[in-house]
């Protein structure tokens, strides 16, 4: 039997920004935050894939409002020197409620930079800015296993990777936390086997993906966190026999980096 032509389609959007205000506030864990935004024209927000991710604008230390993008041809223009700097980092929608007029995004509270500090003391009330999403990758739902990991930052997307995969089809997925605190409920099918990876106890996404051995069939990886680490494991992944296009490995942040502007996917 031949196998299923499997492609991934990139979907484009509208490039919106959008002042928001924060409806609630609240932590999943003790080191990650829940922040739900809402705003009128949130009736219209993009959203189709897993790992669809937004700008967000900070608001500077002390000032009400963020410095929001300016736009060109091109999408979001940096701004010149002389121009107000918006402060912003790339996070993942988890949840959108359009009825409502409601995103939800969940942040790493790690203790350094803009979007972590802001996270942390997020009031309801407070004012927010969100770019897009740009557009969205759909990858096949069609594989006959998929292989999901990631660390804090990479949750939200894994979280909806694992909420928007066929319930039927097996799916591996390894969550790296800092302990069993950071644990975070998240829906799995019972084709999934979810393997949390506790920091402090010496485990990581580098030695469990070390030790996965590809079932049979075709399978789909996609792995996302830190970008120094990811290193090791996107050399390994790329060694498992599965081609190349069907090998996500993505840097979300990078030890020591500030605004990781970029995806560090293919060092
Ligand atoms: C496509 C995409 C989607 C993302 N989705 C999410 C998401 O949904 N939730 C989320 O929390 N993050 C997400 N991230 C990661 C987030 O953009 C970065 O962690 C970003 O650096 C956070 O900004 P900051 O202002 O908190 O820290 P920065 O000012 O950027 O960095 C300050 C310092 O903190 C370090 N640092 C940054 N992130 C972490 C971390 N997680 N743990 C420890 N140290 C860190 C940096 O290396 C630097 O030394 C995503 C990134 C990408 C590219």
């Amino acid at each position: 039997m031949s196998s299923p032509v499997r492609e991934i389609e990139l979907v484009w959007h509208d490039l919106v920004p959008r002042l928001l205000t924060v409806a609630r506030t609240g932590r999943i864990t003790p080191r990650m935050a829940r922040i739900t935004l809402t705003g009128d024209d949130l009736d219209t927000f993009a959203y189709a894939a897993p790992e669809d991710h937004v700008k967000v604008f900070f608001p500077a230390p002390g000032a009400e409002l963020p410095v929001m993008p300016t736009l060109g041809e091109e999408g979001f223009e940096p701004p010149g020197p002389g121009d107000p700097q918006p402060i912003f980092r790339d996070y993942t929608v988890r949840y959108v409620r359009r009825d409502q007029r409601e995103i939800d995004i969940d942040f790493a509270l790690h203790g350094h930079g803009p979007g972590a500090s802001w996270a942390s003391a997020a009031q309801p009330g407070q004012r927010l800015g969100v770019l897009g999403p740009r557009g969205s990758y759909l990858k096949p739902l069609t594989f006959d296993w998929y292989l999901v990991a990631g660390d804090e930052t990479a949750l939200p997307a894994l979280g909806a990777w694992l909420e928007q995969l066929p319930a039927d089809v097996p799916v591996h997925a390894f969550a790296e936390v800092a302990g069993p605190a950071e644990e975070q409920p998240l829906v799995i099918s019972p084709a999934t086997t979810l393997t949390w990876l506790h920091r402090g106890a010496g485990q990581s996404l580098g030695t469990a993906l070390a030790d996965f051995t590809p079932p049979a069939g075709d399978g789909y990886i996609w792995v996302a966190g830190e970008a120094t680490a990811l290193k090791p494991i996107r050399r390994h992944l790329r060694t498992l026999g599965v081609p190349r296009d069907f090998v996500e490995v993505d840097g979300y942040w990078k030890r020591g980096i500030t605004n990781l502007d970029h995806h560090d996917a293919d060092e």
